[in-house]
């Protein structure tokens, strides 16, 4: 029987930044991972950091800490995040109402600026003259998802955290205190156990803790091969309501009798290059409950190069792979963060809408909740984890 201070369920951004910050904190964390080399929801990102979006002052202020965090993290963790400023152009199509778009942006802290078609062109040439209305554009950070968990990892490991590649099947419960987890390498125990596994959380969440606002989409998404085409800016549809409003249907759906229904689909034509040159040519996404739900990627495929040949017709030539993996959501402007009320040992950390701006400031404010002193921010979030306190 071996015992932690912490395990940690799942190694994508929420998990890495979870289990180095409470090792950091001098605590003995096992994490759990189920995938030796995850193609999850983190891998295929975008790695856009929208410090830009934020309206309420609690998301201002969590931006702020995060800017910094991010333009140290490289260096705290010695491994690289391609962390950088890039500029995020969000394209009108001829038919949009550009003043009804601009409107989205009335509480942001920073407005994207509207440009007019050519402006956008000069600033994004891949762009179609044909294709596209105009735009708005915000300076934002940017990282590279899967090399930031990584570097996560190896901070990790460094300090002494061990990985385990296992699948954890059930939670351990007795007196009323999660104690541990079932996996199919055996059991392991521990003070807490974090959930932090995106889209599949849902499914190891206890009886107490189903009526929760956590949910997930089915993503697809396509990757190129290094290619010489040069993207300048990330490319995104300017209308963000698309997906929000997908995602306002979660609550009306039964997630505890998950099905194939597809309820609704988003296709927002996008794209982003990293430092390697391979592009993500992105997004499909699916409100659908059943986590075993596998789009046909043939399908998706071709919808996304048929829709991103109207916009950046070049990329739509380039030979790609189709991905697909589920994307958490709690459906409020707040994630899920802390532990359970009615569940000691049972803390949640998921459910993040934006998290490459909210996961690296709540990880480091998380673990020293949990092992040195409260954190205010951690106590303001604890409502979102009790079912019956729920708000929107
Ligand atoms: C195309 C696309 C673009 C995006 N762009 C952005 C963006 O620009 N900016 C942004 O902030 N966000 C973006 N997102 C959203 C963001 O990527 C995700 O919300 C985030 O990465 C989720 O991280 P996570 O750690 O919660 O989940 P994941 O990255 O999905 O990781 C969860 C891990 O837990 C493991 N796991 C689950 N259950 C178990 C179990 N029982 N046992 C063991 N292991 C388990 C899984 O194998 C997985 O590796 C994008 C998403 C997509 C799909």
């Amino acid at each position: 029987m071996e015992n932690f201070d912490a395990i940690v369920v799942g190694a994508g951004i929420t998990g890495a930044a979870i289990a180095y910050e409470l090792q950091n904190q001098g605590q003995r964390v096992l994490l759990l991972e189920k995938h030796r080399q995850p193609i999850n929801a983190t891998a295929l990102s975008y790695g856009g950091i929208i410090y830009w979006a934020g309206a309420t002052p609690l998301q201002r202020q969590l931006g702020h800490e995060s800017r910094y965090r991010w333009t140290h993290l490289s260096q705290e963790l010695g491994g690289e995040t391609e962390y950088r400023e890039l500029e995020l152009l969000l394209y009108l199509r001829p038919e949009d109402d550009a003043q009804a778009l601009a409107k989205q942006f009335d509480h942001c802290l920073i407005r994207p600026q509207w440009v007019d078609r050519l402006t956008a062109i000069a600033i994004e040439p891949q762009l179609s003259p044909d294709g596209i209305g105009g735009g708005f554009v915000v300076p934002q950070g940017h990282c590279h998802g899967g090399k930031t968990v990584n570097a996560y990892l190896q901070a990790f490991l460094r300090l002494g955290g061990i990985v385990r590649i296992t699948e954890v099947q059930g939670l351990i419960t007795k007196q009323n205190r999660v104690q541990g987890v079932h996996t199919g390498a055996g059991n392991f125990f521990a003070h807490n156990v974090i959930l932090a596994g995106g889209g599949q959380s849902l499914a190891l969440l206890p009886e107490s803790g189903i009526n929760l606002p956590l949910y997930f989409t089915h993503a697809a998404v396509l990757q190129t091969v290094p290619t010489q085409e040069n993207l300048r800016c990330v490319i995104m549809p300017a209308d963000l309501q698309q997906r929000p409003n997908l995602e306002a249907l979660a609550p009306t759906l039964d997630w505890h009798r998950p099905d194939d229904h597809c309820v609704a689909t988003v296709v927002e034509p996008g794209a982003v290059q990293f430092f390697d040159g391979r592009l993500f040519i992105g997004q499909i996404s699916q409100l659908v409950t059943s986590p075993r739900y596998h789009p046909d990627l043939a399908w998706a495929q071709q919808q996304l190069q048929t829709a991103i040949a109207k916009i950046l017709p070049r990329l739509a030539l380039l030979p790609v792979t189709a991905h697909h993996c589920l994307v958490a959501f709690s459906g409020q402007t707040l994630p899920l963060v802390g532990e359970m009320p009615n569940l000691p040992g049972l803390v949640l950390f998921t459910g993040f809408t934006h998290p490459l701006v909210y996961v690296p400031p709540l990880a480091q404010k998380l673990a020293h909740h949990l092992t040195v002193g409260r954190e205010p921010v951690i106590d303001h979030l604890a409502p979102l984890l009790n079912p019956l306190q729920t708000e929107k």
